[in-house]
């Protein structure tokens, strides 16, 4: 019985297990996931879960629903010590267990990629993480709500500026779907304004949407500026001490929402923490068929895939090139990491991993998107309806499918839910309060 252990059940992990799960019998394998998380988040759902188009649930994936055979921990792995055969994982509660393997399936993906600009570790958020993307609505929703009673003023305009830092994929699609619920809000909140509302996007290079070509990464800087938005292009964040926010080309401003997504970092776990070999950036080093190490140094029953590796591109004439990291290979890269798994259990030789990208298709906001794949380029609504309908094909399984469509009816019949539940955080303050006015002593 060959003991395999899933680092990470995101994308490519969650795919890896379902793959191995299928392929070896219950006498062949005993498959282990470590997540800290019950659930496969779907990032490309999270713009559209801050925006309120998504429930927040519909965008986790259950990993005890979805896969029946794997033995789940719940826990952070602090540790790889693949001589030994060993990792350590790091409930949430603190305490620690050790875990023998024989063989490890590397799939923790990447974290958020931060810079040290003052005042960003107090105020900003991400946008990776279920949790995250619900703060980010609550946070909109409650600031309207506190506006809605203020004087115009300084204090009034903070609460509706919003400064997105990152123009990638997140950035954008983030940007462009909390516009889309700001600009929403509006028929709700009489006292406010489109001219109350300061949206600006900071990008340090000189273009938004690296995985799409010029011509289209203009037209989404054109199109958001339309909507009124401040898109600051070769500009970086220098600081943003007590929610005043100071760019690289002089101009500043407070804002009441600051949100980071300005790309990936290495995993700290396999940066920092691991006998397997990694990359100068921090990534796992894997060959093309995704076994960790190099085709001279290959590292037996190490296996990895996902935002966590460095893997080559073999569909490019560029030796160096790697595969890009998105949805679109994680989930190929993890059923692929399971079909060769198995096969080399069973004695057969391991295939590189090989896929050509399908294009980019990305959401602007409800109703509007951009999509490129060659020389094909659409825009605007057909462009949103193919992101939508592609991302609630790929969603894993019917049951997740069908909450996510039915979900989708009722914003189109009665218009968003504007409700924020941000007291949930703080559950037990009217038990507490007893009745008694907020602020009371
Ligand atoms: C907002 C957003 C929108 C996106 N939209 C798109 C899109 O439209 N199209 C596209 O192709 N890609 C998109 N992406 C990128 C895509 O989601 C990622 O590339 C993909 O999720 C990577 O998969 P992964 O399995 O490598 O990592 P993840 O899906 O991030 O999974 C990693 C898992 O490992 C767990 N983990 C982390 N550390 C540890 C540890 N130490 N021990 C145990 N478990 C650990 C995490 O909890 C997580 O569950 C988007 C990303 C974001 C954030």
């Amino acid at each position: 019985m060959h003991r395999i252990l899933v680092i990470g059940g995101g994308y490519a992990g969650f795919y890896a297990a379902r793959g191995l799960e299928k392929r070896l019998r219950r006498d062949e394998a005993e498959i282990t996931v470590v997540d800290p998380r019950p659930y496969m988040t779907y990032q490309p759902f999270l713009p559209e879960v801050a925006a309120g188009s998504i429930e927040a649930r519909h965008a986790a994936v259950a990993l005890r629903r979805h896969l029946r055979r794997s033995k789940i921990i719940a826990g952070s792995v602090v540790r790889i010590d693949h001589a030994g055969r060993q990792v350590v994982i790091r409930a949430a509660e603190g305490e620690e267990l050790v875990r023998d393997y024989d063989v490890v399936v590397v799939t923790a993906g990447a974290v958020t990629r931060k810079f040290p600009v003052p005042g960003i570790d107090q105020l900003a958020i991400g946008l990776k993480h279920v949790e995250e993307a619900v703060a980010i609505r609550d946070r909109i929703l409650v600031s309207f709500d506190r506006a809605a009673g203020l004087p115009i003023g300084p204090e009034r305009t903070r609460l509706l500026t919003v400064v997105f830092v990152g123009g990638g994929f997140t950035g954008v699609e983030g940007f462009g779907e909390t516009l889309s619920l700001a600009m929403a809000l509006l028929g709700s909140y009489p006292e406010l304004s489109a001219d109350d509302l300061q949206f600006h996007l900071v990008e340090a290079r000189d273009r938004i949407l690296p995985e799409v070509s010029d011509g289209p990464g203009e037209w989404v800087v054109e199109s958001l500026r339309r909507r009124g938005a401040h898109i600051h292009l070769n500009v970086s964040m220098v600081s943003a001490e007590d929610s005043h926010v100071v760019l690289s080309d002089g101009t500043d401003f407070d804002a009441g929402l600051i949100v980071w997504t300005a790309g990936n970092a290495a995993n700290p776990v396999v940066a920092e923490h691991t006998d397997l070999p990694v990359t100068e950036s921090g990534l796992l080093q894997v060959r093309s068929d995704l076994q960790v190490g190099t085709d001279l140094k290959p590292v037996p029953d190490a296996w990895a895939a996902g935002d966590v590796a460095s893997i080559p591109d073999v569909t490019s004439s560029d030796p160096a090139a790697r595969t890009v990291p998105n949805a679109q290979h994680a989930y190929r890269q993890g059923r692929h990491l399971a079909r060769n798994i198995a096969a080399v259990l069973r004695g057969r030789a391991p295939k590189p991993y090989q896929h050509a990208s399908l294009g980019t298709v990305a959401t602007l906001g409800l109703g509007r998107g951009i999509f490129e794949s060659g020389p094909v380029v659409i825009k605007g609504f057909p462009a949103w309806l193919l992101h939508r309908g592609y991302h609630v094909l790929a969603v894993p399984s019917w049951e997740r499918k069908v909450r996510v469509l039915v979900g989708w009816i009722p914003p189109v019949l009665f218009g968003r839910d504007i409700v924020s539940l941000q007291a949930v955080q703080t559950p037990r303050d009217a038990f507490v309060r007893g009745g008694a006015p907020h602020g009371r002593q």
